[in-house]
């Protein structure tokens, strides 16, 4: 069962500097961080000069990680569509990535993958919302790292304040990971619900 917000808080603090702050995570010092501190106050960079754009990884297949590297970190998957959890724990309780098996992104969905798509989004978001001290399951499609659909769903503590919203991302950077038994339990338990509805839940030793 995931922690508490209780929980969450007291392990926090255990490791936080004696203002409650823990270290600062990397993403402060990527190019795409929108914010800087400019004479002492917290500014919001300048926007920077129109180029290229970057290409992602995998474009048209070719050096595509997910389609090279196989499946890792499944917990669940049918025919067409795998759901894996991060290679390592993060600063939120569950942090799941749908894709499908085959290399495809977003706008490459027949109406029938489409229509998967939709049903498993719900279906995983009704089960981690549905667990013990989750109150929110985010879900999201970015896509600007890779090319391979990837379909972000984030869990939240319940009563968290400093966590709503968009920047529960944020979070998932900067919180240490919580307890390895606790997140195992619930990725299994993810697992075993989503496979009550169609596919097979991946043991976590695979
Ligand atoms: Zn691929």
């Amino acid at each position: 069962m995931a922690e508490s917000a209780e929980q969450v808080h007291a392990r926090v603090r255990a490791v936080a500097d004696e203002h409650g702050r823990v270290p600062l995570p990397s993403v402060a010092s990527w190019d795409v961080f929108p914010w800087e501190v400019v004479d002492g106050a917290l500014a919001a960079k300048p926007l920077a000069a129109p180029g290229p754009e970057e290409p992602r990884e995998g474009e048209g297949g070719v050096d595509c990680a997910a389609c090279a590297d196989g499946p890792r970190g499944v917990i669940w998957a049918n025919d067409r569509w795998r759901l894996r959890h991060l290679s390592e724990r993060s600063g939120l309780p569950l942090v799941l990535i749908l894709e499908p098996s085959a290399h495809l992104d977003l706008p490459d969905l027949d109406d029938a993958m489409a229509a998967e798509h939709g049903v498993l989004a719900v279906r995983i978001a009704r089960v981690v919302e549905g667990l013990p001290n989750i109150a929110r399951c985010h879900v999201q499609r970015i896509g600007d790292g890779a090319e391979h659909l990837h379909t972000w769903f984030m869990a939240r503590t319940a009563g968290l304040s400093s966590i709503r919203g968009s920047f529960a991302v944020d979070w998932d950077d900067i919180l240490p990971p919580g307890p390895e038994d606790v997140w195992l339990g619930d990725l299994a338990a993810v697992a075993e619900r989503l496979a009550a509805y169609d596919g097979r839940a991946v043991p976590l030793d695979d």
